[in-house]
């Protein structure tokens, strides 16, 4: 982490802390954009697909509960999302704020948010929606691959590494994800426009949504969040 004084995050409220949500389809750039803001603004990057994807590495009984539900592309059980979160927000590097990266993705699953940031005194909420075309998001699907050993994602087709199939961070070598087979990701595009599409419209009634044009260079997109968050 560098040595300069931290960003003051927007949004502070009393609680002083906040949180921000990344929507977006599958594809659509969420987990590339949070780990750059994370690295902008010092805050934690959580992605429940990431803790999901090592407890099923590790063997763990929440991974092996979790694995074929997330092969077929499918959601994982509330209860055992919703505790996993629970558990990581608490910990002391989320004090200033951190970004949810995949969750919350069901009604059930924002209503237990709101409880927590509730319960912890957290401040403001802000909600960013990466908006790519249709058909942008198979292409961006398929061509993805991710290091396994720092988790930096890559795309052959937009973003891809220098040397083909090798991570330019740590020399490892790159892995396609187990869901991200055309019929996996048929399945998540339908999850994501059954369950989560409608979280969009809450966050936004709520005043707390932002949209953002996800078809951009990557790093337009990302000066675009960050531009934004500081406005709001
Ligand atoms: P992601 O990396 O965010 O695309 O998530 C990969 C997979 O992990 C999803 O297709 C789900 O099977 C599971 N998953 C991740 N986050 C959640 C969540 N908040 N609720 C339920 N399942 C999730």
């Amino acid at each position: 982490m560098g040595a300069g004084p931290l960003p003051e995050l927007p949004h502070k409220t009393a609680g002083g802390l906040q949180a921000l949500l990344m929507f977006g389809a599958p594809g659509a750039g969420k987990g590339t954009q949070s780990q750059e803001i994370s690295r902008q603004l010092h805050i934690p990057h959580i992605s429940t697909g990431d803790i999901l994807r090592d407890a099923v590495r590790k063997g763990t009984e929440i991974g092996r509960r979790a694995q074929s539900i997330m092969e077929a592309g499918e959601l994982v059980p509330d209860d055992l999302v919703c505790a996993m979160v629970e558990r990581r927000i608490a910990e002391p590097d989320c004090q200033r704020g951190f970004i949810l990266d995949g969750f919350p993705r069901s009604v059930h699953q924002a209503l237990f948010l709101d409880g927590l940031l509730r319960a912890q005194r957290r401040g403001g909420v802000v909600a960013v929606n990466i908006r790519v075309d249709q058909g942008s998001l198979l292409k961006r699907l398929t061509g993805r691959r991710t290091c396994p050993k720092c988790g930096t994602i890559y795309n052959i087709y937009s973003n891809p590494p220098q040397k083909a199939g090798i991570c330019d961070r740590d020399g490892a070598s790159l892995i396609q994800r187990d869901d991200d087979t055309e019929a996996a990701v048929q399945t998540r595009l339908r999850e994501y426009r059954r369950q989560t599409r409608p979280l969009i419209e809450r966050y936004r009634s709520l005043g707390a949504l932002r949209d953002v044009d996800g078809n951009l260079e990557p790093q337009a997109v990302t000066a675009a969040i960050i531009h934004l968050l500081k406005a709001s």
